[in-house]
């Protein structure tokens, strides 16, 4: 069943950021509620001539709460639709099951259970999949095959080290060899980069992070720029697999999308602070930040983001051990994997990646809250002075 518009053509005119703040506008139209009510049905009355005129005939298809959610993410990304999961796993995966047997090219720095799922499960499916550092752009080129490469898969910035892979060079190589383009962009969030400008098919989200940004569900979401015949196998997957989203998820991510602009410029501004302060702290070896001029993919970042995001990470002085012991330390930061809440997180990523990683072992990731940035500094630079100073 195709997703249906329920805005009017002339809303399309106005920012994606009005759009997301009043859920599009919708009004129930029973009661006039100005927050649109939760749809929980499973199953709906036929028309008496066996018709489904209203578009909805059961719960694993299609939801009308699911569909007001995918219209502010497709409104967001300038997609053309947009599709929501159970997960960020569950889209990435279902992207990947509906092409036939093809290569894939993935991106060597990302969301580490994706990539293992890419090299451990999708040969399963018949693909063959090149793992390449797509920040560089001849290695992309190196490893597209013209007719054989259907799918490449970026994600930018990428976890946990953010490098920057340059969506507009990648799309034109992946299209030179009749291959899309689909674009992890969950730490960018659309308020930042919207990849389909710069040429790329689909749009990936983990909605559980900055999309819901309240640490309170899990979601996945894909936006794409053509809803051609692949889409409509995506479509049917997930309807098939009982992937999509639940309701009450759903509902629960139009209320954190209204707020998204605000909170991801708020935590952007602290950690642009932050990475700032922590470069002068004497207990860090290192921070990796897009927005940092020092950053060796700045260049590019600057070029397809209209902000850094609030991803960071630090390598501390000394060894893992003392990493570990500086997350041991924090009290205000929570020691907790994932991403994109209003609570910040910290988080030792080595021993969640295990050695097939290209992370650092000294490495801590930080996901910037919308805690006062001063709070949030002075509880990790006590962390790392107790941590590093200790043999
Ligand atoms: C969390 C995350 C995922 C996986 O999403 P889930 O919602 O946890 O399944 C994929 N990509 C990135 C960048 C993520 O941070």
């Amino acid at each position: 069943m195709a997703s249906k518009k329920i805005s009017s053509p002339k809303s399309r005119m106005l920012k994606p950021r009005t759009l997301a703040a009043q859920a599009m506008g919708h009004i129930d139209p029973a009661t006039k509620a100005v927050v649109m009510p939760l749809h929980v049905a499973t199953t709906y009355l036929r028309d008496s001539d066996n018709q489904y005129r209203s578009g909805f005939s059961y719960g694993r298809a299609d939801n009308a709460t699911v569909r007001q959610a995918e219209e502010v993410i497709a409104t967001l990304e300038g997609a053309r639709a947009a599709l929501l999961f159970g997960s960020g796993m569950s889209a990435a995966t279902a992207l990947v099951m509906a092409h036939k047997p093809c290569h894939i090219v993935a991106s060597q720095v990302m969301y580490w259970a994706f990539r293992s799922w890419l090299v451990n499960e999708a040969p399963r499916f018949g693909h063959t999949i090149s793992i390449v550092d797509t920040s560089n752009i001849a290695a992309v080129k190196r490893a597209v095959v013209p007719g054989k490469t259907k799918l490449v898969f970026i994600e930018t910035p990428g976890n946990p080290l953010w490098t920057i892979t340059d969506i507009a060079a990648v799309a034109k190589i992946a299209h030179a060899a009749g291959a899309r383009l689909a674009v992890d962009s969950t730490v960018a969030t659309p308020v930042f980069t919207q990849p389909l400008k710069f040429g790329a098919d689909i749009v990936m989200h983990s909605a559980s992070k900055y999309l819901n940004g309240h640490s309170d569900v899990i979601a996945g979401a894909l936006a794409c720029a053509k809803p051609d015949a692949l889409w409509k196998r995506i479509e049917t997957l997930r309807s098939q697999h009982g992937l999509l989203l639940g309701p009450f998820e759903a509902w629960l991510l139009m209320r954190g999308m209204r707020t998204l602009d605000a909170r991801v410029h708020a935590e952007t501004r602290s950690a642009m602070w932050l990475a700032a302060q922590l470069v002068k702290n004497p207990n860090v070896a290192g921070v990796l930040y897009p927005g940092l001029r020092t950053h060796p993919d700045h260049a590019i970042a600057k070029r397809q983001m209209s902000g850094f995001g609030a991803m960071l990470s630090i390598l501390v002085k000394r060894d893992e051990r003392a990493a570990i012991r500086t997350a041991a330390n924090v009290k205000l930061w929570k020691r907790a994997t994932s991403l994109g809440g209003v609570e910040s997180l910290i988080e030792h990523r080595a021993s969640v990646e295990g050695p097939s990683s290209p992370c650092p072992p000294n490495l801590l990731r930080l996901s910037v809250g919308l805690e006062d940035p001063q709070d949030l500094y002075d509880d990790l630079a006590q962390a790392l002075a107790k941590a590093v100073r200790r043999k």
